[in-house]
């Protein structure tokens, strides 16, 4: 089971992750969208790290909830709102807590999921985070490595698609050909996760 301890260090590592690739999720925005989802991402967890080592959360899903509040008070983009979702209903789904199982996290984060799709009404194929937060849910219901490599997969498989929701749906048709930058960040939160859990 997993404690406080490593769902903390789960968002310092999704932190590092989004440091290190913020001028590639930049410039995926930057050819579909208004090339700030790096800078948007990286205040937002740098926020979150803050406020995690500031007010050291008690129970997992305090963490989440903590996370989740700061990226939706900090990013100014839809990401924001959307990942702040995410992990304040997977957060929410978790309740006191001390220690969850993997499988008891993949629901909750289900359930974030689920909650995201309801907030900006995309679906699987809409070319939005969803492709990747969907498969990457499901994905660790089975093993971390099963979240991470869907998650990856889904990602990658936006490349063709046609946008249909965010600021991408404006190019229509020119959307096709890139990367979804939502669904590339989304890779890197179960990348982060899966080697966090080593
Ligand atoms: P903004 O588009 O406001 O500049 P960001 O650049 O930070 O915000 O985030 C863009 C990403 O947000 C997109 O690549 C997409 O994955 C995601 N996104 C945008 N709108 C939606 C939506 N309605 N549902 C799900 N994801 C969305
Ligand atoms: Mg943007
Ligand atoms: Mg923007």
């Amino acid at each position: 089971t997993y404690g406080t301890e490593f769902f903390v260090r789960w968002l310092e590592a999704v932190a590092e992750a989004v440091e290190r690739e913020a001028d590639r999720l930049t410039e995926l925005d930057a050819a579909i969208g208004d090339a700030d989802h790096g800078a948007n991402l990286r205040r937002g967890f740098t926020a979150v790290r803050k406020a995690l080592d500031e007010e050291p959360p008690t129970a997992p899903g305090a963490v989440l909830v903590a996370a989740g509040k700061q990226l939706i008070s900090t990013v100014g983009g839809a990401s924001g709102p959307l990942y702040g979702t995410l992990l304040r209903r997977a957060g929410k789904a978790l309740g006191d807590d001390p220690r969850v199982t993997r499988e008891r996290f993949a629901v909750a984060l289900g359930e974030g999921v689920e909650a995201v799709s309801r907030l900006g009404g995309a679906r699987p194929g809409d070319k939005t985070m969803l492709d990747a937060l969907v498969p990457g849910a499901e994905g660790l219901k089975v093993s971390f490595a099963e979240g991470r490599d869907r998650a990856g997969e889904g990602a990658l498989g936006t490349v063709p698609l046609r946008a249909r929701k965010g600021r991408a749906s404006y190019l229509g048709e020119r959307s096709a050909g890139h990367e979804d930058p939502g669904a590339a960040s989304s890779a890197l939160l179960f990348a982060a996760l899966a080697a966090t859990a080593g």
